[in-house]
């Protein structure tokens, strides 16, 4: 499983991964949230009601669920078995919550955690529309920095301040060939501390 604050550039280096290996797959999470341009029910997420959401979830159909900025996203496990039967290397794309959860159900999952290369421009990406205000900005910076908080949480970090070589280190976790972060975490809590600071 794979959790990044938005900013840092993971749904970029996931789609060149999966582009490089063709076993991997991503599970589709259900949302409560509305489509954006350009995002089609079924590929992106499954867009249903919060009704059906809660139906799901009180059924127990979840593997994870978590309220993200205040809609409900959640992992089926039905759908997760069904690629796994299937022989595939199932990504979830998910945040530090449901990171947690699936940790605790399923302990030999790899988890890694994509940081942002710097403050500034992670700050430059939440901001690349260019019309965005102040204000809008720091609360975007402000839930970056609530993911960002539990990188220490995860068994890989990747920092992504070259494309390819993020791209090569993300590979190597999913082909079983990671550098664990252990020896570099005094290093990546420095580091974590700057794109954390207070501007
Ligand atoms: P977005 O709405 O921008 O696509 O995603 C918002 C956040 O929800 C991201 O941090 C993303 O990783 C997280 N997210 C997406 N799908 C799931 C899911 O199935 N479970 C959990 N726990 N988080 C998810």
């Amino acid at each position: 499983m794979v959790s990044a604050p938005s900013g840092a550039g993971k749904t970029t280096l996931l789609r060149a991964l999966i582009a490089r290996r063709p076993n991997l797959v991503f599970s589709v999470s259900w949302t409560t949230r509305a489509p954006r341009t350009g995002e089609h029910d079924g590929r992106d997420y499954h867009f249903v009601k919060a009704e059906r959401f809660e139906a799901m979830r009180a059924a127990g159909e979840f593997l994870e669920s978590a309220t993200v900025f205040g809609h409900g996203y959640g992992t089926r496990a039905a759908d997760v078995e069904e690629l796994r039967t299937a022989g595939r290397d199932v990504v979830l794309e998910i945040d530090w919550q449901g990171a947690r959860s699936v940790r605790r159900k399923e302990p030999e999952a790899v988890s890694v955690f994509i940081l942002p290369p710097s403050r500034d421009i992670l700050r430059e990406r939440l901001a690349d529309r260019g019309t965005d205000s102040e204000a809008v900005i720091s609360r975007r910076m402000a839930a970056a920095a609530n993911e960002i908080r539990h990188w220490n949480e995860y068994d890989y970090v990747v920092v992504n301040l070259d494309f390819a070589r993020a791209l090569q280190e993300l590979e190597a976790v999913f082909e079983g060939r990671g550098e664990n972060a252990d020896r570099e975490r005094a290093g990546l809590a420095d580091f974590a501390a700057t794109l954390l600071a207070a501007s």
